[in-house]
């Protein structure tokens, strides 16, 4: 397929012009696309090959269902669940002497909560490589405390920094503490909290590192943040060294509530630019 080429005279603009041939360019302009080609036969322009299309096409996936405060929208197709309303099966907590290792935060319509003084719970299988988690938390309805004493508790991918989770609605403290702040590490570029006692939801994009062939690192680890939806760290690298990690939540002794957590791996496929 070879694309069609228009060329537009373009008539200089003199003080002779008379104003007749100068609408007459105007109309040549903007009808010429209209000629061009059936758009469906420009828009592969022979870039690709129908096997290269058929090859590389991207494997389709069901996207998540619609989230309302009452309800969570359904994982992704292709998302490993991890919890889904009701158990803790995918998780442990702190192992004791007699081998139990169950977790013990409450299950309880649809969500988890932190029992105080049980420990951090943790996934019991990990992600290997790249990957994107899905989380969604409320702090309590019921605001007590204030600063890192509100609503605390904290997501940790293994292998990089803690985000926070806090209750940052109208609840200042260091701003590398605060809620979508890597703690410590990287203030949240804005403050997207929604108020006590709502869910909010984390996506997080984890790029772990990668080494070449003599052990020099080709892509730093990162991680990228969206509170609610709103990008709150962006490719910050901090962490991703390790090539695989699970998720860990912590206890910090405030009721923080869970629900709908899921992952999936990220695939960066090799493909060619089109054409190549
Ligand atoms: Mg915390």
């Amino acid at each position: 397929m070879v694309h069609e080429t228009f060329y537009v005279e373009i008539h200089p603009i003199h003080p002779a012009m008379n104003y007749r041939p100068l609408l007459s360019a105007t109309l040549f302009v903007s009808l010429a696309p209209l000629h061009a080609e059936d758009p469906t036969s420009v828009s592969d322009a022979g870039r690709w090959s129908k096997e290269q299309v058929q090859g590389e096409r991207p494997a389709v996936v069901t996207p998540p269902g619609h989230t309302t405060a009452a309800k969570p929208g359904a994982a992704p197709s292709d998302a490993i669940v991890f919890f889904d309303g009701k158990d803790l099966s995918k998780w442990k907590g702190r192992g004791r002497k007699d081998g139990n290792d169950a977790a013990k935060w409450l299950v309880k319509e649809g969500y988890m909560e932190v029992q105080r003084g049980t420990g951090v719970i943790q996934t019991r299988d990990q992600i290997e490589g790249d990957c994107q988690w899905h989380i969604e938390w409320c702090t309590p309805a019921e605001v007590k405390g204030n600063s890192q004493g509100r609503g605390n508790s904290g997501v940790f991918i293994g292998g990089y920094p803690e985000v926070q989770v806090l209750d940052s609605f109208q609840n200042d403290t260091y701003p590398d503490g605060q809620a979508s702040s890597l703690y410590m590490k990287s203030v949240a570029l804005v403050n997207a909290s929604r108020g006590p006692g709502q869910w909010q939801t984390y996506d997080v994009i984890c790029i772990r590192e990668k080494k070449g062939a003599e052990g020099k690192v080709i892509q730093p680890g990162s991680i990228t943040v969206l509170h609610n939806g709103i990008v709150t760290q962006f490719a910050v690298q901090e962490g991703g060294k390790q090539g695989a990690g699970g998720l860990q939540l912590q206890d910090h002794g405030n009721p923080v509530r869970y629900r709908n957590i899921w992952a999936r791996k990220l695939v960066v496929p090799s493909v060619a630019a089109p054409g190549k």
